[in-house]
């Protein structure tokens, strides 16, 4: 089983202050095997550093949170150029075509909610159940779909800033080392979301020694 946070923002994105020497620096402390890099509309952080599994082993995917009228979506596969501004049926239409995944993030967030017909109409099955910076109101709205749809689930943390890296994290029930694998598990339902820590326990846990291992929740 391996442990993920699926949605971190680096500095790329003007809206956070999360360095990408930290993120490679305290992720492992964390308790994470992987973090996905899930910048606002780009996939500039290939110019940053390298994909894959680092010398320390932490595995370092590449993704984009990709914003659309009627919703917000972590996609996943090769869309370092994809054109800006598709809808969301346009969007999912070009990540099912090539080969990629998406996943609705933080569907209920008041103001940044994902349209239902997006799950109804089959265009996007996974959906980002448990969203770090997401009260737990809004995580827990997820229920409505849950009874009604047949959905893979995933968790992040949306970190912006240090604080939050790991705070919601997405295991595993395979080996994750790439990009293709993260694909292939999202897709096959090969995933569960942790839950969200409350900041009192998250904080008293990740003190950031380095032998500390985040115990599993
Ligand atoms: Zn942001
Ligand atoms: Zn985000």
């Amino acid at each position: 089983m391996m442990l993920f946070d699926l949605h971190v923002h680096t500095t790329i994105s003007i809206c956070s202050q999360l360095k990408i020497d930290d993120i490679l620096k305290h992720a492992k402390h964390r308790g994470l095997d992987g973090v996905c890099i899930t910048d606002h509309q780009t996939m500039n952080i290939r110019h940053h550093i390298r994909e894959g599994i680092q010398n320390d082993g932490l595995c370092i995917l590449f993704g984009m949170e990709y914003t659309t009228d009627d919703g917000d979506f972590l996609i996943f596969g090769p869309f370092e150029d994809i054109a800006e501004d598709l809808s969301a049926t346009e969007l999912l239409r070009q990540v099912k075509q090539l080969g990629g995944a998406a996943i609705a993030a933080h569907p209920f967030r008041k103001n940044r909610a994902v349209q239902e017909y997006v799950i109804r109409e089959g265009l996007c099955d996974i959906v980002e159940s448990v969203n770090g910076r997401n009260t737990d109101a809004e995580n827990h709205r997820v229920d409505s779909w849950r009874q009604k749809y047949f959905l893979t689930e995933s968790g992040g943390s949306d970190a912006h800033s240090l604080n939050e890296l790991g705070k919601v994290r997405t295991g595993f029930a395979m080996p994750v080392r790439s990009r293709a694998d993260l694909i292939f598990a999202l897709k096959n339902g090969l995933c569960y979301p942790q839950q969200n820590m409350p900041d009192n326990i998250f904080w008293k846990n990740a003190a950031c020694s380095p032998e500390y291992h985040a115990p599993l929740f």
